[in-house]
């Protein structure tokens, strides 16, 4: 299954497979059901052995966003990672998203420091994907990028 189709992820110049994952089921209570870490850990290492290089998380997912950085961070470059804007850092699924700079920065920042908590302290933030993907996203927002 390593030969995935894949697209061009709208002008970024990253090539996705047209499969990827969801991660909102990591995250546990109240927008899924309980899973473990073991489990977590087992079901992100089988998404990247399948091929799928194309994960999506969320400020609001719980769970989930820590248990990329603590499961797979040491796979980080087998894939490219989403996350979403508008979360309100803290807040449960379910809270109105804020869609000011501020909030979009704080959430940006709180997910970068979230996925970078790897088991593996030798491969946190050392990436430049997670470089891009800081200036990408903090342009966006309106920032210029530290
Ligand atoms: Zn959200």
């Amino acid at each position: 299954m390593r030969d995935l189709e894949r697209r061009q992820f709208g002008r970024t110049g990253l090539s996705v497979t047209a499969l990827g994952f969801g991660a909102m089921d990591l995250g546990g209570p109240p927008a899924a059901n309980e899973i473990s870490d073991v489990e977590a850990s087992r079901v992100l290492n089988i998404v990247l052995d399948s091929g799928i290089n194309f994960i999506d998380t969320a400020v609001c997912y719980g769970t989930s966003e820590a248990r990329i950085g603590r499961t797979i961070s040491h796979r980080r470059r087998e894939f490219i990672l989403a996350t979403k804007c508008g979360c309100v850092p803290g807040m449960p699924m379910g809270t109105p998203h804020v869609h000011t700079a501020a909030n979009i920065r704080a959430g940006v920042e709180h997910s970068l420091r979230t996925m970078a908590q790897p088991a593996d302290p030798q491969s946190q933030l050392s990436s430049s994907r997670w470089a891009w993907l800081n200036s990408k996203l903090l342009s966006t927002a309106g920032h210029t990028a530290r």
